[in-house]
């Protein structure tokens, strides 16, 4: 018998933690934080994390990775399995992950030593996508791209002559990276993204959403905000402006035009011809990187209507704030949020407000990262699992998907919360 605990990511947005606990193996499946207040950690036990035998991390994102150093505080003395990608982005979340807590007058529940105590196995050295390899003699393992960010995979496991498919943060919609389509043959218990819960939208509606908002405020002669993530749907969404938009001008900070220099160092997580979009932006002089303040505010004050990009798709950071503050006071320009706010996050502030006073208008156009209803369903298809728990979204969104899903055929569907176990033979 296997045992899954959830120790955070289902029925909530963030803190991504599974562990597993079979005869010799006991397992864990991510280690993320919720970004709410000063931060919530995975429900871990410390005398389990102990004796883990193998971890494995789906990606950089913060929801996934910043728990991953409570381990080693705990004991746990082993590498974490993930790829070099995903290794090489998380010195920027753990720095800016501190950053936060710091703001928000918190502690972190670690030490830098912790941090630095994180060895890692990459999943490339031992097999190429939709591969398997042994990791030990009752667990076999393969991985392939999730199509989320550069790095980030889905992961099939064998263990103890049980398959548990996890499919990590889930897309295959991204206009820059690739997804493999997991294959398999029954799966004993999934852990699928469903973090846009009944959402059925595909990509191509959100683009023209978006493309359409965008032209509304630029002919009108303002300028529109979109704060985001560093890496991950940043890039993509700068590669659409200045493919789109050439007629205006596009600002983007340097922490977002770096991530895009970055991401040519790893073509093998690009789609075909994806590479040659990025050169393209890279070589050109369609963006303006500004250096300080004041070049922000002569370009913000002059009349060429421009699409800006800072980071921090929440607006916690200064930088964002900073733009907001200046943007806010003209009802001329706009603000887009693209991605998730979490609760009492400054982003989901501005966003409860709507239209402000100054007549400046705030408003959320998703740019899918993730899985939303009709994915779920289709990736149920392609992964007949005899059970399935979705994760990533609040648990009343994932009730209801659970109810469709029942009524379209779908059996042993899960919504679950953290906290809670469930046994699979
Ligand atoms: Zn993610
Ligand atoms: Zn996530």
């Amino acid at each position: 018998m296997i045992k899954l605990k959830i120790w955070g990511g289902a029925g909530e947005h963030g803190r991504s933690c599974y562990f597993f606990s079979g005869e010799q193996n006991r397992i864990m499946l991510d280690c993320g934080v919720k970004k709410e207040g000063v931060g919530i950690y995975p429900l871990l036990d410390a005398e389990e994390v102990s004796q883990l035998t193998a971890v494995f991390l789906s990606h950089a994102h913060e929801d996934h990775s910043i728990g991953l150093p409570l381990l080693y505080k705990h004991g746990y003395k082993g590498d974490i399995w993930t790829t070099r990608a995903t290794s090489e982005q998380l010195g920027s979340y753990f720095d800016s992950w501190c950053r936060y807590v710091n703001r928000r007058g918190g502690e972190l529940p670690y030490e830098e030593r912790h941090i630095d105590a994180m060895t890692y196995r990459y999943l490339e050295d031992y097999a190429l996508p939709d591969e398997w390899f042994e990791l030990s003699k009752d667990l076999r393992i393969k991985w392939g791209r999730s199509g989320h960010l550069a790095g980030s995979v889905w992961l099939l496991l064998e263990m103890e002559g049980r398959k548990v498919f996890f499919s990590g943060d889930y897309s295959r919609e991204s206009q820059l990276l690739d997804a493999d389509l997991p294959t398999s043959s029954i799966v004993d218990l999934s852990i699928i993204d469903n973090a846009y819960g009944m959402e059925s939208d595909p990509q191509q509606v959100k683009l023209e959403q978006l493309t359409q908002a965008a032209k509304r405020v630029l002919g009108a002669g303002g300028h529109l905000l979109l704060p985001i993530p560093t890496l991950g749907r940043g890039q993509e969404l700068l590669i659409w402006a200045s493919e789109l938009f050439v007629e205006y001008r596009i600002i983007v900070e340097q922490e977002i035009w770096l991530g895009l220099e970055r991401m040519r160092n790893w073509s093998e997580w690009l789609r075909a011809g994806a590479l040659q979009r990025i050169e393209e932006l890279l070589n050109s002089n369609k963006v303006v990187i500004p250096i300080d303040d004041q070049e922000r505010s002569c370009l913000l004050e002059s009349d060429v209507p421009s699409i800006i990009f800072t980071g921090d798709g929440m607006m916690e950071s200064p930088r964002a704030r900073w733009y907001y503050d200046q943007l806010s006071q003209s009802e001329k320009h706009a603000v887009i949020l693209t991605g998730h706010t979490a609760r009492g996050s400054f982003g989901r502030e501005v966003l409860n407000k709507g239209t402000l006073p100054t007549g400046c208008s705030v408003q959320h156009i998703c740019y899918k990262v993730h899985q939303g209803l009709p994915d779920v369903s289709m990736m149920l298809n392609e992964v007949p699992s005899s059970q399935a728990v979705l994760v990533h979204a609040p648990k009343e969104e994932t009730d209801l998907v659970v109810a469709r899903l029942r009524d379209e055929g779908h059996k042993g569907l899960h919504s679950l919360q953290p906290g809670i176990e469930l046994d699979f033979r």
